[in-house]
């Protein structure tokens, strides 16, 4: 099969680099990998190859069908299904292997109908997403079941300002007095930039292992994993007054060379960098298509086939198309060759 014409380039041992610094901040707490939208967009199965390699021992995905999707997942190691068992779940996940997050009352009651295990809790501490109300948690509802984590996710921890971080902590730590579980977990990965106190039991990052960039002070330690590079189709020249692309949006200056690259908005390549993403061939002008840019390649001279590294540098890359940084990863799509080094 020929190879396609579009490349991520993933550095292993950035991955690694980043999960060992991110352990690191969370002190004696145990450090795991949010792997879910296979592994942000990365792949989930050559992230748990990487990271069960470094000592990870826990692994969070979203969904049952994502966990299936992992078939070779490593025995001894513990998967986690965030969002919880549907009934039509219950088969896989009584059967073992996955570790189910119980997040509603429903799921708590049809997990102990069923004579299910080991779990872990879900409660909800002021963001108003998944998981148990407090009220609920403390009325007795978890009396007797097996816990493994009881957990609760931060709404806020990338603003360190925000007063709901500490109101998080608190109300987590009154429940931590109440409900016992092997271990207790709160923080993401901008949680743990938090500091120590947000650790507890065990850190869930995902973003910042795949070199995202949670708050400014981790910029120091967090190493870029994904490159994206893509070879020119076509190097043309344009006449001064001629326009580039659908919607005729950019017109030439003056008679220019344009490389057309082979990637677009079905690469998640979106149409946020029409006329602000960056190349190392030069910028993007006009519209991002489906499958190919445009770039202005006055200040290159690219050819045909050759490979162009695409500007991916995830906070600047945010910043110019205004895409989140988590949206720029998961948004990638089916159609690059992968590589790791
Ligand atoms: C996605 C997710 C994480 C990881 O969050 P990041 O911000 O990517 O570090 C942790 N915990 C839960 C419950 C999540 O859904």
């Amino acid at each position: 099969m020929p190879e396609p014409p579009l490349r991520l380039s993933l550095d292993g041992d950035a991955l690694v680099a980043n999960w060992r610094w991110l352990r690191g901040q969370g002190g004696s707490a145990a450090c795991g990998a949010a792997i879910k939208a296979d592994g942000y967009g990365v792949g989930a199965a050559s992230v748990v190859e990487r990271l069960a390699a470094a000592g990870c021992r826990d692994f969070f995905v979203s969904t049952f069908a994502e966990a299936a999707a992992l078939s070779r997942f490593p025995p001894g190691l513990s998967l986690s299904v965030l969002h919880g068992p549907r009934a039509e779940d219950m088969a896989v996940a009584l059967a073992g292997g996955v570790i189910p997050v119980l997040n509603t009352s429903e799921q708590v009651a049809r997990w102990r109908a069923a004579g299910g295990g080991r779990c872990h809790v879900m409660v909800d501490t002021g963001m108003n997403r998944l998981g148990l109300s407090v009220e609920e948690a403390r009325s007795g509802l978890l009396d007797g079941l097996a816990i493994d984590t009881l957990m609760s996710h931060l709404a806020c921890a990338d603003e360190p300002g925000h007063p709901l971080n500490e109101q998080q902590l608190f109300t987590f730590r009154m429940l931590r007095g109440m409900i016992p579980a092997q271990r207790y977990s709160l923080a993401n990965s901008a949680g743990i930039c938090l500091g120590r106190r947000y650790a507890l039991g065990l850190t869930r990052p995902g973003l910042a292992l795949y070199g995202g960039i949670p708050v400014p002070v981790a910029a120091p330690h967090i190493r870029p994993v994904v490159g994206v590079s893509a070879q020119v189709v076509q190097l043309r020249s344009v006449a001064k007054g001629a326009s580039v692309g659908y919607g005729a949006t950019f017109v030439a200056p003056e008679p220019m060379p344009v490389a057309i690259l082979n990637i677009g908005y079905a690469d998640g390549y979106l149409r946020g960098f029409s006329d602000k993403g960056d190349t190392d061939a030069g910028p993007v002008i006009g519209r991002v298509s489906m499958d190919l840019i445009a770039v202005d390649a006055r200040g290159s001279s690219p050819r045909e086939g050759d490979w162009i590294g695409i500007g991916f540098d995830l906070p600047s890359a945010s910043a110019a198309s205004g895409l989140s940084q988590y949206e720029l990863l998961t948004t990638l799509g089916h159609r690059y060759q992968r590589r790791w080094t």
